[in-house]
């Protein structure tokens, strides 16, 4: 069995979202009424394409492009402010992400912070999440998070040797990784949050447990643990396996989550989900990903509204992400809604099951009758089976009965997690896979070569 079939980051994958049309966001505003949502602003520049990056994101854009992006920004958010004018919205999380949202100027930064503000209203004690990269993280952009009052920022580290960090196509070294964090460490943000990835070509278990160890010296809040995944575009699928995607060495690499792992965990650290490892009562800044209603600002970020998920088209390559960015760019009503997905109850319900089952403390039984009418063993008989295959059990914490991973399960949730895909969605995510391939030359032509 491969542990490793996908990343359940968020259901459906946006392979699965199509064009949509006569579907306008006035209609959907009123989800926003009133307090507790999320905002979203995507910044989709990076330094370098990483070697594993399927993100949206583009490289080598001079400063005049990124004002462009920030002036396209700045006309969404006046209409998105209109739209939501009747509804007193105020969101209760601001997340900034990539991208690398630090390669942004000084000035750039402080603009962006400066509209976000204008043109939208936030709640007391808000979170503030963004994300760096060791390159980009210097004192006067960090004064600058802190004037903003940032409470969490995460690093992309993925490695402290050198070795597997050119394997990746990381443009950082493990030394700027070390003085970048030290520098972040000394702003005392609430909560610091750094990631690592294991299963990378000729890294050995002992090579991944130096990284975590050095990591601890810093004493981060969270750390989130990725296997190291090649997926369709990305330069390293070019490069090493000819157009297939693989996690290389699945059993090598279950060998090391199950090394680190315990290792976190004896140094205190608790397990939320498959990648997530927090240090004590560390709370903050955490959001459960569109579980509630997000808006999203920006080419490339999506938003959440009920049954709606919707952003622009999906891209990984630097022509496909360039297209969409002269789009977004070119884009006069931005509450008319192009792409996405509109969810059936059946896939809100798979959906809650998913996003629920892969985080601890796990799915709570009476909230998802409360929510849907009905069973969640009932629904998805699959659950019972894999409680008597122990992947899940059952736990009360106080009144409330959960289902929830076990240890075992926990591991195999990338394998689980998609199990529960509808054939449907999966259709349309085989069909986006497969005219993917047919269109991309690069993947052909380039991996002849290599
Ligand atoms: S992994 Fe992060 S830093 Fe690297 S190219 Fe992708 S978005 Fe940019």
């Amino acid at each position: 069995m491969n542990p490793y079939i996908q990343y359940m980051y968020s259901y459906p994958h946006k392979t699965a979202y199509r064009s949509l049309s006569g579907v306008s966001l006035k209609d959907y505003a009123p989800l926003l009424r009133g307090s507790g949502h999320g905002l979203y602003l995507h910044i989709p520049f990076c330094q370098a394409k990483c070697g594993y990056c399927n993100l949206f994101s583009v490289t080598g854009q001079k400063e005049e492009k990124i004002e462009r992006y920030l002036d396209t920004v700045e006309r969404q958010s006046q209409q998105y402010q209109s739209l939501l004018a009747p509804y007193q919205t105020e969101f209760s999380e601001l997340v900034i992400g990539g991208g690398t949202p630090l390669l942004l100027s000084e000035w750039q930064l402080l603009r962006m912070f400066a509209l976000l503000e204008k043109y939208f209203t936030f709640q007391k004690g808000r979170e503030l999440i963004i994300e760096t990269a060791p390159n980009q993280t210097d004192a006067k952009r960090l004064s600058i998070l802190k004037q903003a009052k940032v409470t969490r920022v995460s690093m992309g580290i993925q490695s402290f040797s050198d070795q597997e960090l050119r394997v990746l196509g990381r443009q950082h070294s493990a030394q700027r990784a070390r003085e970048a964090l030290a520098l972040l460490k000394s702003y005392h943000f609430p909560c610091i949050n750094v990631d690592f990835i294991y299963g990378i070509p000729g890294q050995s278990t002992e090579g991944l447990l130096a990284s975590l160890k050095e990591a601890l010296t810093y004493k981060p809040d969270e750390i989130f643990l990725y296997p190291l995944y090649i997926r369709h575009g990305v330069r390293m699928q070019r490069q090493l396996f000819e157009g297939k995607e693989m996690v290389l060495e699945p059993e090598a690499a279950l060998i090391q989550y199950r090394e680190a792992r315990d290792y976190l965990c004896a140094e205190g650290y608790r397990q939320d989900s498959m990648r997530r490892f927090v240090k004590g009562r560390a709370k903050r800044g955490y959001t459960e990903c569109g579980m509630g209603t997000s808006l999203a600002l920006g080419c490339g970020g999506r938003s959440y509204l009920g049954n709606l998920h919707f952003c622009t088209p999906y891209g990984v390559t630097q022509k496909d992400c360039l297209r969409q960015l002269e789009d977004y760019e070119h884009t006069i009503d931005f509450g008319k809604i192009t792409h996405g997905i509109c969810l059936t109850s059946e896939e809100l319900s798979r959906r809650w099951v998913i996003r629920h089952l892969l985080i601890r403390p796990g799915l709570e039984m009476k909230r998802y009758q409360e929510q849907f009418g009905t069973q969640a063993e009932e629904d998805f008989p699959i659950l019972m089976q894999w409680k008597e295959e122990k992947y899940l059990k059952e736990v009360l914490e106080g009144t409330r009965r959960y289902l929830t991973l076990t240890e075992k399960g926990m591991e195999l949730s990338d394998y689980l997690g998609p199990q529960l895909i509808s054939a449907k969605v999966d259709k349309l995510m085989k069909e986006w896979g497969a005219a993917y391939e047919r269109t991309d030359t690069s993947i052909s032509g380039q991996s002849k070569k290599l």
